[in-house]
């Protein structure tokens, strides 16, 4: 499949369904067929060729969307910029890339200008008034459509680890694992046409970018919301969303909202989510506010043009269940090992790396031979993530590969420790940390920040977690932070945490 094939397809099989809409504003499948024709006229009329790049600042939106996929269907390759960064990392991603045109969303003019302005050869800018009155007055002509091998999208890894790497995907990569697979069919990947998804998450993760792209997959309604607000998604439940993907984190906002409790949720089908590591207690949570949905959970990278893995609904019961602990099974399509350091496939249970094979994974990264080398190996992703497969094909993601703490020869993973502490009712969120030791070379740190209004006693958490955990996996501090810091797809960055007991000094990672 390719953007141009199945706009085309759904131009003529559905053309008055809707495709996207936003604040109540629509689009038809047919009024997207012809928009994206003028789209494509104004950007050859600028130059633009297969291969060639353009890039996004702003907010999610309709008119992202569409530029998005109409680029697409000439192989332009789009490049959505996060638009929490500041102007010179924009810079460094529009020259990186060598982006010809620049699109900013409404209220992104002056940081886009900004950028612009530290740039040698920076791109023309196009303010969202300015595009579409040129839009408007472009023809609706007939082009060639790109290939599945052409690329078409080019998204910056989360930035969690170390500087984010601008991952290039295609086509197939885009629709591998979304074609409607006859056989391996499962409930959730038939739609009916009158559900909606909703697209939340920042359209320069594939959290948010991808569901425009399942929405389009599968032909039916994408709602546009410019930003996730847990109002917003309460206001979506409300409104006739059937699925959606949020992140741990803004799950949590949404079943925490005093207004869950009174907003009616059973027309909720999926609940999809992933990303980063999912307290239990919040999921149980999660799954009881929202009890007609069913949950789904995703784990994959920018790399792996996101979902992999899945823990489908019926592994999402409440009790006794080892099982929810788990990110799921390889999705249709792609195949997933645990290695070693040598690279050979490990006994099950065993801890290693997680390596993907799938036709999802991305051509490579931009600019970034040696890196690309490193991440794909014959084809196999590898992951960065460290995980243990059961006899079933689940996998449990330990944490990342760089994170994993070595004290006194033992490895402890963070998100252990921290699930642990989770259980602290005092505990508002936690991160754990290696910090330099003289004896033990790393010693376990957990960077707590309290619940409001509790009152936390740094001891009463070791304790606690000495009761649950083995003596090397307990915390031998615990600092009390006022705040988390977090990224924009709501990850804990645990090396910001880190940095201050490292300055001078080289963390070993593997
Ligand atoms: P960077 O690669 O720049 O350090 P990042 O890895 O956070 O940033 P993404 O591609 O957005 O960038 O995130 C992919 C990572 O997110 C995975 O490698 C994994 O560590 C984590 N992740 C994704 N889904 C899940 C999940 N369901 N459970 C636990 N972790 C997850
Ligand atoms: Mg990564």
């Amino acid at each position: 499949l390719t953007f141009d094939e199945l706009i085309h397809h759904w131009a003529l099989e559905k053309p008055d369904q809707v495709a996207l809409e936003q604040d109540g504003d629509a689009l038809t499948f047919s009024q997207l067929e012809e928009r994206s024709r003028r789209i494509v006229s104004m950007l050859r009329t600028h130059g633009l060729a297969k291969g060639d790049r353009i890039a996004w600042l702003g907010k999610n939106a309709r008119h992202y969307f569409e530029l998005f996929y109409s680029a697409a269907r000439m192989g332009v390759v789009m490049v959505p910029i996060g638009w929490r960064l500041a102007a010179p990392e924009i810079a460094y991603i529009l020259e990186d890339t060598g982006a010809r045109l620049l699109f900013t969303g409404e209220g992104f003019d002056d940081l886009g200008a900004l950028a612009c302005s530290q740039i040698e050869s920076p791109p023309q800018v196009f303010d969202t008034v300015g595009a579409q009155a040129e839009i408007a007055s472009a023809p609706a002509d007939d082009f060639t459509g790109a290939g599945p091998q052409d690329a078409v999208l080019q998204l910056y890894t989360s930035g969690t680890t170390g500087n984010p790497k601008g991952a290039v995907l295609t086509n197939a990569n885009l629709f591998s694992l979304r074609q409607p697979a006859e056989e391996a069919a499962q409930p959730w990947s038939s739609w009916d046409d009158d559900e909606a998804i909703l697209i939340c998450m920042p359209c320069a993760h594939i959290g948010g970018t991808g569901l425009g792209i399942m929405a389009l997959a599968a032909g039916i309604r994408g709602i546009v919301q410019a930003e996730f607000t847990p109002d917003g998604v309460l206001d979506g439940f409300e409104q006739g969303i059937t699925r959606l993907f949020i992140v741990p984190a803004a799950l949590q906002m949404v079943v925490h909202h005093p207004r869950a409790r009174n907003t009616d949720m059973s027309g909720v089908k999926y609940v999809m989510y992933g990303a980063a590591p999912i307290p239990l207690d919040l999921l149980r949570e999660a799954v009881q506010t929202i009890p007609d949905a069913g949950f789904l959970q995703c784990y994959g990278m920018t790399e792996t043009t996101g979902t992999i893995a899945m823990l489908p609904p019926e592994d999402h019961c409440l009790e006794g269940n080892e099982r929810m602990k788990s990110a799921g099974r390889a999705v249709p399509g792609a195949e997933l090992k645990v290695v070693g350091d040598d690279g050979e496939e490990l006994p099950i249970g065993d801890v290693g790396e997680l390596i993907c094979k799938s036709p999802s994974n991305m051509a490579g990264y931009w600019n970034l031979p040696d890196a690309t080398t490193a991440a794909l190996k014959d084809g196999w992703m590898h992951t960065g993530d460290a995980a243990y497969m059961d006899r079933d094909g689940y996998v449990y993601i330990q944490d990342r590969m760089k994170d994993m703490i070595i004290s006194g020869g033992e490895n402890v993973y963070p998100a252990q420790v921290e699930s642990a502490i989770y259980g602290h009712p005092a505990v508002g969120e936690v991160a754990v940390i290696g910090v330099p030791d003289e004896t033990w070379g790393e010693a376990v740190k957990a960077c707590v920040v309290p619940k409001p209004g509790q009152v936390l006693d740094p001891d009463d958490v070791i304790a606690f977690t000495r009761e649950r955990l083995a003596g090397f996996k307990v915390p031998k501090t615990v600092d009390l932070i006022p705040e988390m810091p977090r990224n924009a797809s709501g990850k804990i960055l645990r090396r910001e945490l880190r940095a201050p007991y490292w300055q001078g000094r080289d963390r070993q990672v593997n």
